[in-house]
């Protein structure tokens, strides 16, 4: 089947690598239907880190000139990530009012009010406790708050938690706060995504696992995304096969994507 990955970081993240011209290049090579650029913009109640804001103008220019060279080809959303938008909801209520976008992303990078999950230094089951509660907690609040389509990796923490754990944690320590999560986003209409960055991080398989998978579905959960979060060309829809894989083991025959904010389908 051909696949969209509704997941990407061009230049215009702050730690993207990918030139837009080059990820629609790859993306038609691969066959996809279509592909979303999901870049960041990541929210702190102090007001600082507006990466996004200063080469947003340029977004629009950049899409329409991607797709009138590409549209031929392959589908191109226009995608954001939202990095805990609750930290600021006058920013975050600021860009509602001028979005125009195909999906919005909602994720949590960092705990209250700045510590970033990659920075922390992991030595204990005590120190993955602390941020998994605290992550977990920040979760439910932003879905509470905010307006997204897509519930992005659920897992994230374990990215950063290798010399912790020696297996992948399947995370079913934290059941008793991650099953209202998957409720709320089942009432709220809220996908969840299926990321396959932890093919190259030390988990070396796409999250979370798929207990939470068929725990969304057996709330009345029916969107389930596809997303690579590649901010390097190679990883653009990378472990797909397996993703769609565990789409299907989940009991899901269909994987969803979004336009102009409405969720579509694509039978598996
Ligand atoms: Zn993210
Ligand atoms: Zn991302």
């Amino acid at each position: 089947m051909a696949y969209f990955d509704l997941h990407t970081h061009t230049y215009y993240s702050f730690d993207g690598h990918i030139h837009p011209f080059d990820l629609c290049e790859a993306a038609c090579k691969a066959g996809l239907f279509g592909i979303a650029m999901s870049e960041h913009y990541d929210f702190y109640a102090d007001d600082s880190f507006l990466y996004y804001r200063l080469f947003e103008a340029g977004r629009n220019p950049m899409l329409e000139r991607m797709r009138s060279l590409y549209g031929d080809c392959l589908r191109i959303w226009k995608g954001i990530e939202l990095g805990q938008p609750h930290y600021n909801l006058r920013l975050y209520r600021e860009l509602m009012r001028r979005a125009d976008f195909d999906l919005i992303i909602g994720s949590i990078h960092d705990l209250p009010p700045k510590e970033n999950i990659y920075n922390i230094n992991y030595r204990s089951q005590q120190d993955c406790d602390r941020v998994f509660e605290c992550y977990f907690d920040e979760m439910a609040k932003m879905i509470e708050a905010c307006d997204f389509d897509i519930l992005a990796h659920l897992d994230y923490p374990v990215r950063v938690m290798g010399g912790v754990f020696e297996d992948t944690p399947e995370l079913e320590r934290y059941e008793s706060l991650i099953r209202p999560i998957l409720r709320r986003c089942v009432e709220k209409e809220i996908a969840l995504e299926v990321n396959t960055a932890g093919l190259h991080k030390w988990q070396k398989r796409p999250g979370p696992g798929l207990w939470v998978l068929r725990a969304y579905k057996a709330y009345g959960g029916e969107m389930l995304t596809l997303g690579s979060d590649a901010h390097r060309l190679q990883h653009v829809a990378r472990g797909f096969d397996w993703g769609a894989d565990m789409i299907r083991q989940a009991g899901f025959d269909r994987i969803t994507y979004f336009e102009k904010r409405r969720p579509k389908f694509i039978d598996l």
